[in-house]
């Protein structure tokens, strides 16, 4: 898909798993197993997928996915599965390498979405993408170094420090700078967590957002089907009503970084008035 300057691509960077409970909320069990079946740990299968745009000038990621970082027992326990896909063997399918990256977008700081930023280089973290810059929201990161108790096990240092020491980190202001790139406006989001920065590629055509953890799955479109995870879930209802109307009236495409099947969709609105996912649209 072409938007703007931009050509658009699914980057499938991994696979993995966490609890079906947590990724529902109040939502019973006999409702979502329908559509996200869990495993015998009550599991459910993950997407891990970012997006790359490409114009004359910039390569830009969005999101990098889990990373292999983590040891033999963190990766059992969530699951994570880089046999079919890995973020640079995916980039290099489409004739890039890493280091044609210019710029890394990064909605938030979650280890599922930050971790591929940074790799083991024989014991020693590295940045994965070394011509990058990688642009972060400023108040999202003052969030991310001293989270809550809460949300803590969710923001892994060894992800940004040595995006820091290496002067690769732009702390933008996402609530007023809201166009780093052309053909690309941020929407600022709180309620999943403080900060979190959607985008949205548009040109006159077609207009993409980029959902990230607001709508992390094609099931999550339904107003009340809000994760467990998230900090303060009521912002996150009154938040997708207003960018669900606006993207039903506008057709916009929804990408859902977390869905294990379904990369993207237009919504309609139901006779409850409620929405859900309708057309698949695939990029790639
Ligand atoms: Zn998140």
């Amino acid at each position: 898909m072409q938007i703007g300057n931009y050509k658009i691509t699914t980057i499938e960077s991994g696979m993995f798993k966490l609890d079906g409970g947590a990724m529902f909320g109040v939502i019973p069990k006999v409702l979502w197993n329908k559509t996200n079946p869990a495993d015998e740990n009550n599991q459910i299968d993950m997407g891990l997928r970012t997006l790359l745009l490409e114009s004359d000038k910039r390569k830009i990621l969005i999101d990098t996915g889990i990373g292999h970082k983590f040891d033999d027992k963190k990766e059992k326990m969530f699951g994570i599965d880089h046999t079919k896909f890995a973020i640079d063997s995916q980039l290099a399918k489409h004739g890039i390498s890493t280091d044609d990256i210019t710029d890394v977008f990064l909605t938030h700081l979650h280890f599922d979405h930050a971790g591929g930023n940074t790799y083991l280089d024989q014991g020693e973290i590295k940045a994965t993408f070394k011509n990058a810059v990688y642009h972060v929201d400023k108040f999202h990161f003052e969030w991310a170094i001293k989270p809550s108790r809460r949300d803590r096990a969710s923001f892994l240092k060894e992800n940004f420090d040595v995006l820091i020491k290496n002067g690769q980190l732009n702390l933008f202001d996402g609530g007023h700078q809201k166009q780093l790139f052309k053909n690309t406006e941020i929407i600022k989001v709180h309620g999943h967590t403080p900060h979190q920065c959607l985008l949205k590629i548009m040109d006159d055509k077609n207009t993409v957002l980029f959902c990230a953890d607001l709508i992390p799955t094609a099931s999550h479109v339904p107003l009340p089907y809000i994760m467990g995870y998230d900090l303060n879930p009521l912002q996150t209802l009154s938040e997708k009503e207003i960018i669900l109307e606006e993207a039903f009236e506008k057709n916009w495409i929804l990408f859902y970084e977390h869905d294990p099947k379904i990369e993207a969709s237009t919504i309609i609105k139901t006779q409850r008035n409620d929405f859900k996912s309708d057309k698949i649209i695939q990029f790639s």
